[in-house]
Formats: structure tokens, C-alpha cells, sequence
């Protein structure tokens, strides 16, 4: 209850704390280190552990992460980085942040995921030009893994590194291997913002096989400084001797975080079994009414970030508009994932426009984000299902 009587309304996303998460954080707080201690590398193994990864780098957001990933990769003024407009701006900024060019792939009307057969045609074009990115950003939406296999082969021909922006996607699995293992892609980017999977609060990680790019993000991290000398520099000054080799940043995680993130690991594969659960109840539930369900290609399993419905136009006259205030009216405040970013004012001042990528238009024009997260109840969940099935009888 809060000041007006009325119980807080749902939200669409949010964290899920436990005792152990409080005590975990506590015990930072009692310790010799708060930032940059023994919790950071614990969290880093655990996230390297379960996906298999080589190497993993927890940084202060994935926003930091997608940053530090691009240059790490070697993005630079005059270079082009792709990804898709159905995500979160910083997917894009990150390009914007190196003084590279930014273009989309438009996504597939089922998946909500950038399109392969969109993608295969924009290289094609892009190789005749001499036009082609130097960095695919493929985006796990909603928790869905894109198709990386035929992603990975057209990038591989056309000389395309890859940077994953999996925010949505800890845990999600595409032909059975968990999204973050060994793939093929340079990169993979993971946020722990409180609606995501596990939450430090604030955070983000990135995941490598590659051993260049692992030193090369530690020292983007930390102001580009470095204790390894590079061979053929002049000898240290003494055992104190840093370097700086990169104009890096204080992209660093606290041990605040990293220790909140290194028990929430620990409860992961409950929240993906809840997520999981809800999101199969939603299917159910929803299924007699004139909603667009998220479709699931048979190569992915997904982490259940999101749960996105569109009221079919063929079936009701109730719009998008209209079931979002409908909700909220009845204390139940779903989203809007996302306005497609090259319609985003800033990026209409760099030449994009409304129909530079229908399908990811289309898309938007109806999508509404349901409360998913794995704390929500089964009874908010019914009354979640009874406030549409209102709605729409409207
Ligand atoms: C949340 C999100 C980000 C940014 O994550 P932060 O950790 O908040 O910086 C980037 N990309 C996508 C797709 C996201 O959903």
C-alpha cells in the first residue's frame, strides 16, 4: 500500500531480492575491498563457468560493455556498425561513441529479431558498394537468440565481426548451447539492469574466447592502464611502473555489485525456470484471445526477458493505445519494447526516416510488453489475463 490506499501498480519487469542476495552484498561492506576486490573475479568466473566462456570482463553497465566492446573490436571513425532497430538505443551508441556510422538490418515480422534473409541481401548490396560493417550487433530480443548459425556463415564470408548484445539473454540457449559459449561471435555483451535476468543494480559483462581482445577490454575498463609492459617498451621505472596504452575509461564494477551478481548466478536457474513458467501460462491463458503471441523459432530457447503481445488487426478493432491505458487504469503498467531507433530524433537528424525499415515499424505499431519477471504471482498474472480479456471484448 502506499500514501493513496491503493496497492502499487504491477510493473512489467522487475529484480528479485533475496536474504542471501543482502547478506552477500553486507559482507562486501565488512571487507578490506568495495571496488575492484574478490567478488568482481568471483562473479566473472561464475558467469564464464556457466556459459563455457574463456574469458569474461564485468564492467559498470552493458551500455559500457557494448562501448569498450566495439573499440576493443577496433571501431573507429569512418567504420560501420549494423544492428537492429528493435532494440535499445544503446545497441546503436555504441558505434556513435567510436565516431563510427550506424545502419539497421529490419527484423522478421515472427521473430522480432533482426532478419537473416534481410541481412544476407544488405551484405550482398553492401560488398558490391564497398560499403560493408566492420561489426554486426545481432540482439537477443525479449530473450529469443537470433538464428547466430546462418548469422555467423554470412558474417564469416563477408569478413564481419560479431558482438552479441545478449542483455536480454542470460541464460537463453540457441541449438542447445547457452547463449555467451564459444560460437563463433568476438563478443558477447550481458546487462544486469534490475528488469534483466540477474541484476548488480547496475552492470554488464562481456564474454571472449579471444585472449587479445580479453587484455585489450581489461585496460578500456580502467583507463587504458596496464601493469604488462608491451615487449620492446623502455624498461619499468621500477616494481611501481603502470602504462598507459589505450584512452580508456572507469568503466570498473564495484565488489558491491559484483557480489550481488555473483549470488543472484546462484538463483539463475530458478528465475529461468519461473520465466519460463509464466511465460507458458501466458501462452495458455491468452491463447482464445485476438492477440499476436510471441512465436519461438525451433532452434532457440529463451530466457523469457520479455513477453510481447499485438492485438491481431484481422480479429479485434482494440488497439495497442487502447489496452495499454486500459491497463494502467486497472493498476497495471505494461511497456513498449521499443520504438524502433532510427526513429528516435537522433537518429533522424542522421538521415534515417519513418519506412527505412518497415517490418521493425509494423512491429512497433502494436507491441505491448506483459509483467514478466520471477517474482510476479500467478494470481497478478490472472489479473493480468482478465483486464485484457476486458479490453478486448470492448
Ligand atoms: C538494457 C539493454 C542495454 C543496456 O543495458 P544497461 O546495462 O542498462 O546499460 C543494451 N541493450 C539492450 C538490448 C538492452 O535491453
Amino acid at each position: 500500500m502506499n500514501d493513496s490506499g491503493k496497492p502499487p501498480p504491477l510493473p512489467y519487469g522487475r529484480q528479485s531480492i533475496s536474504e542471501e542476495d543482502i547478506a552477500a552484498v553486507v559482507a562486501v561492506l565488512r571487507s578490506d575491498f568495495i571496488t575492484q576486490g574478490p567478488a568482481i573475479a568471483r562473479f566473472e568466473e561464475s558467469v564464464a563457468r556457466y556459459c563455457g566462456a574463456r574469458h569474461a570482463v564485468a564492467v559498470s553497465s552493458a551500455t559500457a560493455a557494448l562501448h569498450i566492446g566495439a573499440l576493443a573490436l577496433g571501431l573507429k571513425p569512418g567504420d560501420r556498425l549494423w544492428t537492429s532497430p528493435n532494440s535499445f538505443v544503446a545497441s546503436a551508441n555504441c558505434a556513435l561513441y567510436c565516431g563510427a556510422g550506424v545502419d539497421f538490418v529490419d527484423i522478421d515480422p515472427r521473430t522480432y529479431n533482426l532478419s537473416v534473409s534481410s541481412l544476407a541481401a544488405k551484405l550482398d548490396l553492401a560488398a558490391a558498394n564497398g560499403t560493408l560493417p566492420n561489426v554486426l550487433v545481432p540482439v537477443h530480443f525479449a530473450g529469443q537468440p537470433c538464428e547466430m548459425g546462418p548469422i555467423h556463415d554470412l558474417c564469416g564470408r563477408h569478413g564481419v565481426r560479431v558482438m552479441e548484445d545478449a542483455s536480454h539473454a542470460v541464460g537463453a540457449s540457441y541449438r542447445g548451447v547457452t547463449i555467451g559459449s564459444p560460437s563463433g561471435s568476438d563478443l558477447t555483451v550481458f546487462s544486469f539492469h534490475p528488469v534483466k535476468i540477474i541484476t548488480t543494480g547496475e552492470g554488464g559483462m562481456l564474454l571472449t574466447e579471444d585472449d587479445s581482445l580479453h587484455e585489450r577490454l581489461l585496460r578500456l575498463r580502467s583507463h587504458g592502464l596496464t601493469r604488462k609492459l608491451p615487449p620492446g617498451s623502455a624498461p619499468a621505472d621500477g616494481p611501481w611502473s603502470y602504462a598507459q596504452l589505450d584512452l580508456g575509461f572507469n568503466y570498473r564494477m564495484t565488489d558491491l555489485q559484483a557480489a550481488l551478481g555473483a549470488s543472484q548466478m546462484t538463483r539463475l536457474p530458478v528465475f529461468l525456470e519461473r520465466r519460463r513458467t509464466l511465460a507458458a501460462r501466458y501462452d495458455r491463458l491468452l491463447a482464445p484471445l485476438p492477440l499476436i503471441l510471441p512465436w519461438q523459432h525451433p532452434d532457440t530457447r529463451s530466457s523469457w526477458h520479455l513477453y510481447v503481445v499485438r492485438p491481431d488487426p484481422a480479429r479485434t478493432g482494440v488497439d495497442r493505445a487502447a489496452l495499454y491505458a486500459g491497463l494502467r487504469a486497472r493498476g497495471i503498467n505494461a511497456q513498449v519494447h521499443y520504438i524502433p531507433v532510427h526513429a528516435q530524433p537522433w537518429y533522424r537528424a542522421l538521415g534515417f526516416k519513418s519506412g527505412d525499415f518497415p517490418e521493425a515499424e509494423r512491429y512497433y505499431a502494436g507491441a505491448l510488453s506483459l509483467p514478466l519477471f520471477a517474482d510476479l504471482a500467478d494470481a497478478d498474472q490472472d489479473r493480468v489475463v482478465a483486464a485484457l480479456k476486458a479490453l478486448l471484448a470492448a
